[in-house]
């Protein structure tokens, strides 16, 4: 048994009958049911006929700084367990447990070994029985997976389908492929997330299997069709190595929202090359498409960055051919001259899938990558956005690597798009920003639809997709109507405080202002102004409060200055009674809420002698306090 250091988080691992099993009380309350432990290589079955040889305890600590994420700086104590275990052939491997107050992580550690009278520096992990074994009564936040070479042009699965919330366990997924990391339960008593970090080239990325009665979910590998069949399902390390983490936060909602368990066990794999900037960027594609993409629409985008004060503007797709090289090194001259910088989008290609953007072949191997980012460099360019990705194997996660430190040597960051989820790459990849995987703005574009769940989903995220890692939701959407002449197709279904809000609740430290042209006549001086200062990085992150896909109020820090920003996805005007302690008693602040007809408003709200205020959030609303 090991426990948490204020001794609330218990997890025991038995080896009765030859298999390990773990299982966890948060204050005495079953929150994991015994789960399984041990995994399948090529040098030894270690899911059975285990024998425990020894355990090693020791406390772990750690205290780092970070920048681009919900906290500038983050404190992390556990306590370790290491057993030791054999199985029946005497080969060896370790269970490496972690248990800090809110969080349980476990990995498997295989030492250098003698197997079949070789000397082992090398093994295949075939596969993984680590489970998460629910207690009954518990209610799932979750997200299927699917298959490979499926939906638009053979580019998926990157984590773009659905959310659906407080579903039972036993539902199945929707594709028989299981479901996505970040995974989120409602307990009896309690929250829990599901994840995985620490995975790089290392590794595969890992998901959550279907959900079995007595045994809950389980690690599940890449599917072998992925990356157009190429590359492996399973893992390769060397001797000694170890797998990721996987993660388990449990607590309330404010443990849940408030974790940096993704970024506390992992370090950086290079240091920086440059001071990389956060900032805002304006985006033409987003609402005028892939006609936008010439030179002269790519001014007005540069225009209503510098006059916004935005730092970039990202020029997507087909900018190779629809304006060219030369072009491009002109535009990214103007744009410095108007204190603006491109970042410029890439397809992934290679041979993952049949997205026929261009420019194609790129970014798939490291002598066009080293020409591709030279040229960048030479003319200004400070970023990439590079898209459709193949899927979760190792073979692709060492492509999302080598992208990423390629990149750093021309001082470019990162944002990746039609992709897996980051594990931990924010701290571990210096000029790493976010990445898409989410069902994110283009569809609200697409579809009245994802229009209508927007709300949900925005509401949802700060508890699973977006506690866990920077995401880029690809813009704070200003048009009444999803169209460039904002009268026609469907409107957005949000108000505007809502939008502005939602630009404090996402979190990613170079984010997407969707805004277009024409807002700069339209929109009033007030909210114009919360735009232009608005920031992107951030110290201390809190929950106020909140329930995932029905309304979310979260305190963020940026300095000296603390943004309340609260968004609702009910159908009715929600009224709370907020405690701010980041704020003074009886302090007057600035408090940006939509009024009864959900028109935008800027007045002041008071903190009472307790510390509380009383605000109404209206139906798809928002609020933001600030001093
Ligand atoms: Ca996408």
């Amino acid at each position: 048994m090991v426990q948490s250091p204020s001794g609330q988080l218990k997890v025991t691992v038995s080896d009765a009958g030859g298999r390990l099993h773990y299982s966890a009380t948060l204050n005495g309350q079953q929150v994991l049911e015994p789960s399984a432990l041990g995994l399948k290589t090529s040098i030894g079955d270690f899911t059975r006929d285990l024998t425990l040889l020894d355990t090693k305890e020791q406390p772990v600590e750690s205290h780092y700084q970070m920048r681009g994420t919900k906290a500038s700086s983050a404190c992390y104590k556990a306590n370790q367990i290491v057993l030791n275990l054999q199985n029946k052939d005497q080969m060896r491997f370790s269970v490496v447990m972690q248990v800090s107050d809110h969080d349980i992580a476990f990995r498997y550690d295989i030492p250098r070994q003698k197997f079949q009278k070789k000397d082992m520096k090398r093994v295949r992990i075939l596969s993984e029985a680590s489970s998460f074994n629910l207690p009954d009564g518990t209610t799932t936040f979750i997200s299927p997976q699917i298959g490979p070479e499926t939906g638009w042009e053979q580019t998926k699965p990157s984590y773009e389908e659905t959310y659906s919330a407080d579903a039972p366990m036993a539902t199945p997924s929707q594709y028989g492929h299981g479901y996505i990391f970040p995974a989120l339960f409602h307990l009896p008593n309690g929250w829990l997330l599901l994840n995985e970090t620490g995975v790089g080239s290392n590794y595969c990325g890992a998901h959550l299997s279907d959900y079995q009665a007595g045994s809950g979910y389980a690690i599940a590998y890449p599917d072998p069709g992925e990356n157009n069949g190429f590359g492996s399902a399973f893992a390769a390390i060397p001797l000694p190595g170890q797998t990721p983490w996987r993660t388990v936060t449990i607590g309330s909602l404010s443990d849940i929202a408030e974790t940096t368990i993704s970024y506390d066990l992992v370090e950086p794999r290079y240091a920086p090359s440059t001071d990389y900037q956060p900032g805002r960027y304006t985006w033409s594609w987003l609402i005028w498409q892939d006609n936008s993409i010439n030179y002269d629409d790519q001014v007005k985008f540069i225009d209503l960055a510098s006059a916004m004060g935005f730092e970039y503007c990202l020029v997507d797709n087909w900018w190779d051919t629809q304006i060219g090289r030369d072009r491009i090194a002109e535009l990214s001259k103007y744009a410095q001259s108007k204190g603006v910088h491109l970042l410029l989008w890439y397809n992934s290609n290679g041979f993952a899938n049949d997205a026929p953007q261009g420019p194609r072949d790129c970014m798939n191997t490291a002598i066009a990558r080293e020409r591709e980012m030279k040229w960048m460099q030479s003319i200004g360019i400070k970023g990439i956005k590079v898209d459709f990705f193949g899927g979760d194997k190792q073979e692709t996660m060492r492509l999302y690597e080598d992208i990423l430190s390629d990149a750093n040597r021309y001082g470019l960051q990162v944002v990746f798009h039609g992709c897996t989820i980051p594990r931990g790459w924010e701290k571990m990849y210096p000029n790493y920003v976010a990445s898409e995987a989410v069902l994110a703005s283009e569809n609200v574009f697409f579809n009245e639809g994802a229009a209508i769940r927007q709300p949900f989903d925005l509401t949802l995220h700060p508890f699973c997709r977006n506690t866990t890692a920077s995401m880029d939701w690809g813009g704070i959407i200003m048009n009444k109507y999803l169209s460039k002449d904002n009268k026609s197709r469907h409107t957005r279904k949000t108000t505007d405080i809502f939008e502005m809000a939602s630009g404090i609740t996402m979190q990613t430290s170079v984010q997407c202002v969707a805004m277009q042209p024409n807002n700069l006549g339209e929109l009033p001086q007030f909210e114009m102004d919360f735009l232009r200062q608005l920031p992107t990085t951030w110290d201390e992150t809190c929950l106020i409060d909140g329930y995932p896909g029905k309304y979310v109020v979260l305190a963020r820090r940026h300095g000296q200055d603390w943004y309340v920003a609260g968004l609702s996805a009910e159908k009715q005007p929600l009224t709370l009674t907020l405690t701010l302690p980041m704020f003074n008693k009886g302090e007057s602040l600035q408090y940006y809420v939509d009024n009864k007809k959900g028109e935008p408003t800027l007045t002041t709200l008071k903190v009472d002698k307790k510390g509380q205020a009383k605000v109404t959030i209206q139906p798809n609303g928002g609020l933001i306090i600030k001093r």
